[in-house]
């Protein structure tokens, strides 16, 4: 397989990511797909899905996506 180059690069507010109220982990929806929280399933056991969104405030990463490929690059 030839890598990509990626030559198109798009920029997109892809996808917005996730960040738990309890445990504060950061996840996109594609990690987080319509399960729980993984982190806190893994230590407390629980089911939490009370995520809230964080947005592209405060010079967060800024994502692209290569328009040949598809593949996601994230630049701070
Ligand atoms: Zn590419
Ligand atoms: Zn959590």
């Amino acid at each position: 397989m030839t890598p990509c180059r990626h030559p198109e690069l798009v920029l997109g507010r892809a996808r917005p990511r996730w960040r738990c109220r309890h445990c504060g982990l950061t996840i996109t929806v594609e990690e987080l797909g319509d399960g729980p929280c993984p982190e806190c399933l893994a230590h407390r056991g629980e089911h939490c899905r009370d995520f809230e969104e964080t947005g592209n405030a405060g010079g967060a990463a800024r994502a692209y996506r290569c328009a040949a490929c598809g593949a996601r690059i994230d630049w701070e």
